[in-house]
């Protein structure tokens, strides 16, 4: 693979006939209620007994076939703990459960195969890979709702085919041509032509340039300006506005800190911002404070202060408090570590074996990378300050089901026709895609931090300390279905962030 080349033999992107108008990466294509779940439906408040499940009155929610040879029972049956309380939170859940279980077990008509001894389907690399490259080509009218998210699509089709293996710098030339328009010439990167710079936007432009890297893909970019941007974005609280009048939350944050260390820029607050008025000096000044905030009383992190805890937000405070600072300082410093381990762990469901966003929520394949991500960056800061250029000596180790949720991604996130998707009865789209197979990647592989930086600027060098080797031990999947592992922090290859680093280094941005 691949037969199809970029410009060449394409084809047109999947899309879902009945969903013609709404985004390919919606997460919310909830399908409508079932009829079981209507006629179940309880209003907040009122109880009634649960029914009792077991192998024997199991027949309406799942499948009486036998499952494939190789999977512990963990996997195959509904959990022995169940809450009695009986409400449409729950019946989402038995539901969800009933679409899962005939995927865990393999023996799903739309499953491909081939099944290892684990039972556990293969990776299907090639459907993959070829959906990824329609994800990078023309789009019908019904998605122009896309024309703001040109810098995400790139890199989610970008990020994905580089974990399965593909050379994304095949794509340098359009990557310029698609994001040269979309900066300001007052800083940052707008969803597309004429739009506003926004925060996620910039972050995805920075990190698809990163992947394609070379020389004309660093020197688009208006470091100066950017800078200058980032400025203007800083709150007197600490956080940042995800764009100018925009909402401030931990999304911000993040995109910031990923921004500013992958494109060594000044930490200092450009002169005349208005955050310097509420006496900060630097884009950093009361970040970590402030993230300490955002923690709330499950242990979670919530998008700003006083809010629900929620796994994406809870991945972007932790990777921005690791790009601050040693996780074993920072994170241990402004969270309470085992309130957080406990909503973690928490988000891991069986017998799905994958990860729920929030609490009461379901199990959804692109939580693969924002709650699996959190693990490397958790088990880092347990293991404390690296003590050399390999891996620890002595580490805390997995501290979720690695087999749990390689089983939910290959079982029930594999949609059919190629890409990945958020859980069986969804359909793949490039976000999911992304995120399902950097979850899988990331639980192949053991990241941890060594006790020297690529570079030679102090500025955030823990967040160059990582390294990354695959995990041999335990493993349920095949060789062939293994990926190419990608920085924890940044979400794109090793070598991208070190090139773009010190390319960036060698032409500093003076304050
Ligand atoms: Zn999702």
């Amino acid at each position: 693979m691949p037969p199809i080349v970029a410009g060449k033999h394409r084809r047109k992107v999947r899309f879902p006939s009945s969903t013609s108008t709404t985004s390919s990466n919606s997460t919310n294509q909830q399908p409508p209620p079932t009829k079981s779940t209507l006629t179940n439906q309880k209003r907040p408040g009122q109880s009634r007994p649960r029914p009792k499940l077991s192998s024997a009155t199991t027949g309406k929610m799942t499948s009486q076939a036998a499952p494939r040879p190789g999977i512990p029972d963990l996997f195959t049956q509904p959990s022995a703990i169940r809450d009695p309380l009986v409400t449409e939170t729950t019946d989402l859940q038995d539901a969800t459960l009933e679409k899962c279980l005939p995927f865990l077990k393999g023996i799903s008509s739309t499953q491909q195969g081939p099944f290892n001894a684990y039972g556990v389907p293969a990776l299907q690399r090639d459907d993959h890979v070829a959906f990824l490259y329609d994800s990078l080509e023309d789009y019908p009218p019904g998605f122009v709702i896309l024309d703001a998210s040109r810098p995400w699509m790139a890199y989610w089709g970008l990020a994905g085919l580089f974990l399965m293996g593909e050379d994304p710098t095949r794509f340098r030339e359009r990557l310029i041509d698609t994001l040269r328009p979309a900066q300001n010439s007052t800083g940052g990167f707008g969803g597309g032509r004429g739009q506003i710079s926004h925060l996620a936007g910039s972050y995805a432009a920075v990190l698809s340039l990163a992947i394609v890297g070379g020389e004309d893909t660093y020197s688009l970019i208006d470091r100066q300006a950017m800078w200058r941007w980032l400025g203007r974005l800083k709150q007197a609280d600490g956080g940042f506005r995800v764009c100018e009048g925009g909402e401030e939350d931990v999304r911000g944050a993040y995109c910031v800190m990923a921004i500013i260390s992958l494109l060594d820029l000044p930490s200092e607050l450009p002169p005349d911002c208005e955050a310097r008025k509420a006496g900060l000096n630097t884009l950093t000044d009361g970040l970590a404070q402030y993230l300490s905030r955002c923690q709330t009383f499950e242990g979670g992190i919530s998008g700003s202060p006083g809010v629900e805890a929620h796994g994406a937000y809870a991945y972007c405070a932790l990777a921005c408090l690791a790009l601050l600072g040693p996780p074993e300082e920072t994170i241990v410093r402004h969270m309470n570590l085992p309130l957080l381990l406990s909503w973690l762990s928490s988000r891991q469901y069986g017998p799905e074996g994958g990860f729920s966003g929030r609490t009461n929520k379901l199990v959804d394949g692109c939580y693969s990378h924002w709650v699996g991500g959190c693990w490397p960056i958790i088990q880092s800061a347990l293991d404390g300050k690296p003590q050399g250029s390999g891996p620890p000596a002595t580490t805390v180790g997995s501290l979720f089901s690695r087999e749990g949720l390689s089983r939910y991604i290959l079982s029930c996130c594999q949609s059919p026709t190629g890409g990945l998707r958020d859980k069986p009865g969804k359909h793949a789209d490039s976000y999911h895609t992304c995120y399902v197979l950097a979850g899988l990647s990331a639980m192949q592989h053991y990241h941890y931090r060594t006790d020297s930086a690529t570079g030679s600027n102090k500025s955030w060098a823990s967040a160059f300390t990582w390294r990354s080797t695959p995990i041999r031990e335990d493993n349920v999947y095949e060789k062939s279905d293994r990926l190419a592992a990608l920085h924890p922090l940044y979400g794109i290859p090793f070598p991208s962030v070190d090139e773009m680093r010190l390319w960036c280094e060698a032409r500093p941005i003076t304050p």
